[in-house]
């Protein structure tokens, strides 16, 4: 059984997150979704919020797990027995980064291996803080994030305003 780790911020998740999902979801057996807890950044959403969003938005797929990690992602791929890091690629700039990454972790962890998706053309532009830079000037997000995301968005910056 192969199960692929797929590591993120997600805060928050975006339809091109849960595209790079439904897709892994296809090639692996199993597919958990690791939130990082980043102290060294100030999200919107907590980590309990943020897995809470997946959670909703993944509930039509079966082997899909939310789980949450910190440290290296390789100690955690290691203790989850995972073999597989699961990646989105929207630009070049996005290529440049996770090449390094993946060959870091590489150095880490021999037997992991990261797999590469190419975003879905339509979510080329997409990410977490691109919606809330729209959200934050009261830009309309419906089509970049599921439903009741968009509405714990809007909630989210009318408390802050
Ligand atoms: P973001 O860059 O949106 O803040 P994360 O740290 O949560 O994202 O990203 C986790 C992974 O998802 C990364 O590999 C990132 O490249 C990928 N990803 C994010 N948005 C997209 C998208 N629109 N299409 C494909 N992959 C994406």
């Amino acid at each position: 059984m192969i199960v692929a780790i797929y590591p993120g911020s997600f805060d928050p998740i975006t339809f091109g997150h849960l595209d790079i999902i439904e897709r892994g979801c296809k090639m692996f057996e199993q597919v958990i979704v690791a939130v990082l807890r980043n102290p060294n950044k100030i999200p919107l959403f907590t980590v309990e919020q943020r897995i809470e969003q997946i959670r909703y938005s993944t509930q039509h797929l079966s082997n899909v797990e939310i789980a949450s990690f910190e440290g290296l992602t390789v100690n955690y791929a290691r203790m989850r027995q995972a073999k597989v890091l699961l990646r989105g690629l929207r630009v070049l700039t996005d290529f440049e980064m996770e090449l390094q990454m993946a060959h870091t972790n590489k150095s880490l962890m021999g037997e992991i291996e990261t797999v590469f998706l190419a975003t879905s053309n339509e979510y080329s532009f997409l990410s977490s803080s691109v919606v809330k830079e729209i959200a934050k000037f009261g830009g309309c997000v419906e089509h970049l994030v599921p439903k009741h995301v968009a509405v714990d968005i809007d909630r989210c910056y009318r408390k802050l305003s």
